[in-house]
């Protein structure tokens, strides 16, 4: 069983790229019978957003993925918050210094700065030389003793940790500034001058000590994981194993932000996308699966889910989204629960608030409570559900009354031939599809001029061209309605 975490920090919301994330780690998890934590990586007090935390909470319960320990749950190696474990990351980097690994640096950020600039120019590959490193021991612990400001950096190894990652293989250190930075790579601070951790040393002892076997993350952490094998190194700790998944780009290749639609999920969730629609769209971003059908609600993810991801960035297109709201809303109707439920309810919050262009729904519908109807209705054309508001734009001409059987341009004749199904007494569908042949046999142009037959009707019925189903159309609006829109008076 793995046991995998979503480690967030709180200096944004949930947006797709963070939800894929967070969802790929929830399914190996639950796919091996394992846990999936949450962990909130707050060490950059600085860039905290207040509501980040909340949101975060709300946001990965809306989608479904409860973490099985962390924030609000507990579990056995909390506390879950990097704020409030900072004793032990302080003891992690004290344990370092003693064994060798670690070393203080007395640099001051002015110095620093002036070394990186220096040594750019020289088109050396690290910031640093490392003149601390050679700080011996004693004269170390007495500066400190006095008081002296310093960070604690990794002593990294000489040879470059090359490491397996599960969906990139042997990572290679990375070209820099046209070197490869083989040997050495910047020794990375682990404890800030105030004594508080940084990202690097929080992650690594975390992951460790909350017993993580596998980390899913974005690709952007990547150049980061020989620092993270290097420390895991150091303390004589076996290393979970990575997968590193691509960047969400859009079709330019830029990659996703506010402005192209990286939104955080609560965008989402206002747009009426329902969560599992959302689960199934974000877990095809770079997942690759054996099965015929794309459509898997959060269960059939579980069922499904296995460690092949394309390697690169993943393309974002939002026209699968709709096309999988679209499929989901069916199973929905299909499956009648609470799903079906909840759009019922949307779409009849819509229809009766009071500023709803629909004000004379009741004369249609004829009852006060339209939630039956609107049920039908959805039923009869789930596979074009997106949300209430379109839905009910698309099926407007159910829900308002229309009484203009339109000019129509189509085989002479055709209004008052249609007027017919007027003697359909028992509204059926079958009896329905009987009346309409018969009109369509006795016309002069027999079965060679049904089409206009049939667009006429549309068009008198629902005042549009195109739509859901001729007969579902006249099975809703029902035999009355039906038949005043085909210009029948009295009946
Ligand atoms: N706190 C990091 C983030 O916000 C976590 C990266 C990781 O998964 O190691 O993305």
């Amino acid at each position: 069983p793995a046991r995998t975490r979503f480690a967030p920090s709180p200096t944004g919301y949930l947006h797709l790229g963070s939800l894929r994330t967070a969802l790929f780690n929830y399914l190996l998890a639950k796919r091996t019978g394992g846990q999936f934590l949450l962990r909130i990586e707050d060490t950059d007090q600085k860039r905290t957003i207040p509501d980040a935390e909340s949101r975060l909470f709300r946001d990965l319960r809306w989608a479904g993925l409860q973490w099985d320990e962390g924030p609000e749950v507990g579990g056995p190696y909390g506390p879950y918050k990097q704020s409030e474990r900072s004793e032990i990351y302080r003891q992690h980097a004290h344990r370092l210094l003693e064994n060798g690994h670690a070393y203080r640096c007395f640099c001051s950020a002015e110095r620093l700065n002036a070394l990186a600039e220096q040594r750019h120019k020289l088109g050396i590959a690290t910031d640093y030389d490392r003149t601390c490193a050679n700080v011996p021991k004693e004269e170390s612990d007495d500066r400190a003793a006095k008081g002296e400001s310093h960070v604690i950096r990794l002593r990294v190894p000489d040879q470059y940790p090359i490491y397996e990652d599960l969906i990139y293989g042997a990572f290679r250190p990375l070209k820099r500034r046209g070197h490869v930075t083989e040997s050495a790579f910047e020794d990375p601070i682990l404890l800030k001058s105030d004594g508080l951790p940084t990202y690097h040393l929080a992650n690594v002892v975390d992951d460790h000590h909350m017993k993580i076997t596998h980390v899913i993350r974005g690709s952007e952490w990547m150049p980061s994981t020989p620092k993270h094998i290097a420390m895991y190194n150091a303390f004589g700790w076996t290393p979970p194993q990575f997968a590193h998944v691509g960047l969400l780009v859009d079709e330019q290749g830029n990659k996703l932000s506010k402005r192209n639609f990286d939104t955080d999920i609560s965008a989402f969730r206002e747009m009426e996308i329902f969560p599992e629609t959302l689960t199934n769209f974000a877990a095809l971003l770079g997942w690759s699966h054996q099965k015929k059908s794309d459509v898997m609600d959060l269960k059939a993810l579980v069922d499904k889910f296995t460690l092949k991801f394309t390697k690169g960035n993943t393309t974002v297109t939002f026209g699968k989204l709709h096309f999988l709201q679209r499929k989901h809303a069916a199973l929905r109707v299909e499956a009648g629960g609470k799903g079906l439920q909840e759009m019922v309810q949307h779409v009849a919050r819509v229809l009766t608030d009071p500023d709803s262009p629909y004000q004379d729904w009741q004369q249609v519908i004829g009852s006060a409570f339209p939630e039956k109807y609107i049920s039908r209705v959805i039923q009869a054309d789930a596979e074009n559900y997106t949300n209430a508001n379109e839905f009910l734009y698309r099926n407007s001409f159910l829900f308002t009354s229309l009484r203009h059987p339109s000019s129509f341009t189509g085989a002479e004749g055709i209004p008052q031939d249609a007027k017919m199904l007027a003697e359909v007494k028992n509204w059926t569908r079958e009896d329905l599809m009987e009346k309409v042949h018969e009109i369509i046999d006795n016309r002069p142009e027999g079965r060679q001029g049904a089409k206009p037959v049939y667009q006429y009707l549309r068009m008198a019925l629902s005042g549009q061209k195109e739509g859901m189903r001729l007969y579902d159309i006249m099975l809703m609006l029902g035999r009355k309605e039906s038949l005043a829109r085909l210009g029948v008076e009295g009946v």
